[in-house]
C-alpha cells in the first residue's frame, strides 16, 4: 500500500472517529507491509495495538477496501525501541515460581505477572476476600474448602486467584497449583471425551495440590461438564486439597446449577467482593500512577484529576484502569500534562456512559438550597423574582441534565405548562450572556449535580 493511500484512509478515519481519537490511536500507527491480505502496522505499545484492533479494526479494514487495498486482517506489532505504556509490571519481574509453573505438565492457564498481592489494593469492599485469599495463599492446613469468591465484573476475583497461585508457588515451587477458567475446564473435558481419554483427564485433575476454577457460573446448565466438575471437586476435597472457586454471583444464585453442587460449593467459606467505593478507587488509581511514574518520570498529572476519575467512573476496576491507561497513552503521545480538561476530553465516552442520572427533584432541591429558598416554592404559585428566577434556573437545568420532555418538566414544577418551561429555558439562555453571576451559578450547580 502506498503512503498516499494510507494517507487518504487516515483522512477518512479522522472524519469518522474524530480528531482526538484519531490523534491518540490512528496517528501512531506506522504501516509496514501487506502480504496475503494481512496488513501489518507497527505500534508504540501493545496496548495501543490491542485497543485499535478492538475498537477501530473493522473501520480500518473497511476503509482499506474502499480505497482498493485488499486486506482482511490487521496485525499490530511493537517496534523495538518503542515502550509499552500499558504493562507496568515487567515480565522479568514475575514472581519466583513463574518458571516452575511454565515447565510443569499441568492443565492450567498461564498466570498474569501483574496480578499479585503486592499490586492488589485493599479497602473496605474487598478486605474480607483479600484476607481469605491471603490465608489460602499461606498454604497451611486447609481450613475452609472451597474458598468461594464472588462479585461483579472487574472487582478483582481473577486478580486475587492469580495472587494466591503466585504466592503458593513462591513458597513451595514443587506444589501443583492449577488455575483455569471454567470454560477451559469444559474445553479440556470435551477434548478428553473426544480423544477417549477420560482416564487421563481424571488422573490429571485429581493429582493437583491446589485447584482454582474461575467463573464457574459458566458451567451452569452444561450438564456433563458440571457432573465431571463435581466429581473432580469431591475427589480433591476428600484428599484435603485446597480448592478456590470464583463466580459472578453467590452459589445460591447460580441458575441451572445442580443443588448438590451448589450446596457443596457453599460448605467452605463464601466471601464476596463488594462494588468499589470512592476511597478504594482512589487508592487503586494512586497505585497505578506510582507504577507508571517509575517508568515515565516525566509524567505530569494535575491535582484533582485522580479524585475526579474516582468520583466519576463506575465501580468496575477494569474500566477505571482502562481510563487511566488511555490517559497516559494520550498524554505521552502528545507530550502534555494530564489536566482535568484533557481527562474530560479524552475520556468523554467513558464518562458519558457512567454519568449519573440526575432527576428533576434533585435539581429542584439543589437549586433551592443554593438560593436559600424553600423547596415548596419551586412548585408553588409565587411569582416574585427571588423565587421565579431560581425556578427558571431549575427548569433550565432539568431541560439540559435530564431526558425529560418540556411537558414532563412542567408537570414536575407544580403542573406548569410546557410553554412556561420553554420560556424559562430561553430566558436563562439570554441571561447567561448578559449576567456573569448567573453563568457562574449555573456552572456551580451543574458541577454539584454531577458529583
Ligand atoms: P474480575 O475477575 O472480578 O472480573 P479482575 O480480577 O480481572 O476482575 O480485575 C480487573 C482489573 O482490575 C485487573 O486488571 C485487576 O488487576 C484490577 N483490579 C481489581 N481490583 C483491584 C484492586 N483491589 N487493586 C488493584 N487492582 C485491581
Ligand atoms: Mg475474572
Amino acid at each position: 500500500m502506498k503512503d498516499e493511500t494510507w494517507g487518504r484512509i487516515c483522512e477518512n478515519l479522522e472524519k469518522a472517529i474524530g480528531k482526538n481519537n484519531f490523534v491518540t490511536w490512528i496517528a501512531p500507527l506506522e504501516f509496514r507491509t501487506l502480504e496475503d491480505g494481512v496488513a501489518e502496522f507497527s505500534v508504540p505499545t501493545t496496548f495501543v495495538g490491542d485497543w485499535v484492533k478492538r475498537h477501530y479494526g473493522d473501520k480500518i479494514l473497511e476503509n482499506m477496501t474502499q480505497n482498493g487495498v485488499m486486506a482482511d486482517r490487521l496485525v499490530f506489532s511493537v517496534a523495538s525501541g518503542r515502550n509499552d505504556v500499558a504493562v507496568p509490571a515487567n515480565r522479568s519481574s514475575a514472581p519466583a515460581g513463574a518458571e516452575a509453573r511454565a515447565d510443569a505438565d499441568l492443565p492450567g492457564a498461564p498466570l498474569d505477572a501483574r496480578f499479585t498481592f503486592d499490586t492488589f489494593v485493599t479497602g473496605k469492599p474487598n478486605a474480607l476476600a483479600h484476607a481469605a485469599a491471603r490465608r489460602v495463599a499461606e498454604g497451611g492446613a486447609v481450613t475452609f474448602n472451597p474458598l468461594f469468591l464472588y462479585g461483579g465484573v472487574g472487582l478483582g476475583k481473577t486478580h486475587l486467584m492469580h495472587a494466591i497461585a503466585w504466592e503458593l508457588l513462591e513458597r513451595s515451587p514443587e506444589k501443583k497449583v492449577v488455575y483455569l477458567s471454567a470454560e477451559q475446564f469444559m474445553y479440556r473435558f470435551v477434548q478428553a471425551l473426544r480423544e477417549r481419554d477420560m482416564m487421563g483427564f481424571k488422573s490429571l485433575f485429581r493429582s493437583v495440590d491446589v485447584l482454582m476454577v474461575d467463573d464457574v457460573q459458566f458451567i451452569a446448565g452444561k450438564d456433563s461438564t458440571q457432573e465431571e466438575f463435581f466429581h473432580t471437586f469431591n475427589a480433591l476435597v476428600d484428599q484435603n486439597k485446597q480448592i478456590v472457586i470464583s463466580a459472578d454471583r453467590a452459589p445460591g444464585e447460580i441458575k441451572d446449577m445442580e443443588d448438590r453442587i451448589r450446596s457443596r460449593l457453599q460448605c467452605g467459606l463464601v466471601v464476596d467482593l463488594h462494588p468499589t467505593d470512592y476511597e478504594l478507587r482512589l487508592g487503586i488509581l494512586q497505585q497505578k500512577v506510582d507504577m507508571y511514574r517509575t517508568q515515565y518520570p516525566g509524567l505530569a498529572i494535575a491535582d484533582g484529576v485522580l479524585e475526579f476519575l474516582a468520583h466519576r467512573i463506575s465501580t468496575n476496576v477494569r474500566v477505571l484502569e482502562g481510563a487511566l491507561t488511555r490517559l497516559f497513552a494520550f498524554a505521552s503521545l502528545v507530550g502534555k500534562e494530564i489536566t482535568l480538561d484533557l481527562a474530560q476530553d479524552c475520556l468523554a465516552d467513558i464518562l458519558r456512559t457512567t454519568d449519573r442520572k440526575v432527576t428533576v427533584e434533585e435539581i429542584q432541591r439543589k437549586v433551592s438550597e443554593h438560593y436559600n429558598m424553600r423547596l415548596a416554592d419551586m412548585i408553588g404559585p409565587k411569582r416574585h423574582r427571588t423565587i421565579a428566577r431560581p425556578r427558571q434556573i431549575a427548569m433550565y437545568l432539568s431541560k439540559h441534565l435530564t431526558s425529560r420532555s418540556l411537558p414532563e418538566i412542567g408537570r414536575r414544577f407544580g403542573g406548569r405548562d410546557h410553554t412556561t418551561v420553554m420560556h424559562a429555558v430561553k430566558r436563562i439562555d439570554e441571561l447567561r450572556l448578559s449576567d456573569p453571576q448567573i453563568d457562574e451559578d449555573l456552572e456551580l450547580l451543574r458541577r454539584m449535580l454531577d458529583a
